[in-house]
């Protein structure tokens, strides 16, 4: 994992007030503490700390943010909101980064964690939720896994296991606000 801080020759402080503003996420409130970082499952396959993705950030340093995994590689598990003292939502802020990259800023160090998460999108953008075997298909299709026997195989057992357990269903479904949530992607996400 990579830690070294980076050399600073000029903050720029537009992009800490971009994101604020888009986000909604109050990242010049960090101090620092690393709280968010000495709690997160993820760090042992990030190349930044999540301490670090919050300090870059507010010092304007968008390449390192466009070029780094942990942004790809953040699960969403929320550890770090609640240990952090200020309340920053880093996991939102690794969204909307996320965003950010998948919108033209840049490309992304992880491109298959790319490549899922807008397969993903598309689905909860088509039925306001997700559509576990629309996703799974399009991103083996554009992955190129679709064309591997182990990776098909692997896949279709898995499945299997989902079905039995009724956490698959054969069609998608769409719920009752949909138009809320398209909405809500056309705002965001075009
Ligand atoms: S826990 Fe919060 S204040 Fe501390 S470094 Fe992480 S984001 Fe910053
Ligand atoms: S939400 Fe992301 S950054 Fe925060 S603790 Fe979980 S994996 Fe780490």
């Amino acid at each position: 994992m990579e830690t070294s801080e980076p050399v600073i020759k000029e903050i720029d402080l537009s992009f800490l007030n971009e994101v604020e503003n888009e986000s909604q996420i109050k990242v010049s409130a960090c101090f620092q503490c690393r709280k968010c970082s000495n709690g997160c499952p993820m760090t042992f396959a990030m190349d930044y700390h999540p301490y670090q993705v919050v300090r870059f950030v507010n010092l304007g340093l968008k390449e390192r943010l466009i070029d780094s995994k942990t942004i790809w590689l953040c699960s969403s598990c929320h550890t770090c909101v609640t240990r952090c003292p200020n309340e920053i939502d880093i996991p939102k802020l690794m969204d909307y980064l996320k965003g950010k990259v998948s919108t033209g800023a840049g490309q992304a160090a992880e491109k298959n964690v790319e490549l899922f998460h807008r397969e993903f999108l598309k689905s909860v953008k088509a039925h306001g939720r997700v559509f576990e075997g629309g996703l799974m298909r399009g991103y083996m299709i554009r992955s190129g896994q679709m064309w591997q026997p182990r990776k098909v195989m692997d896949n279709a057992l898995l499945g299997l296991k989902m079905f039995k357990k009724g956490r698959l269903k054969l069609t998608p479904t769409r719920i009752k606000g949909l138009n809320k949530v398209q909405k809500m992607f056309q705002r965001h996400w075009q």
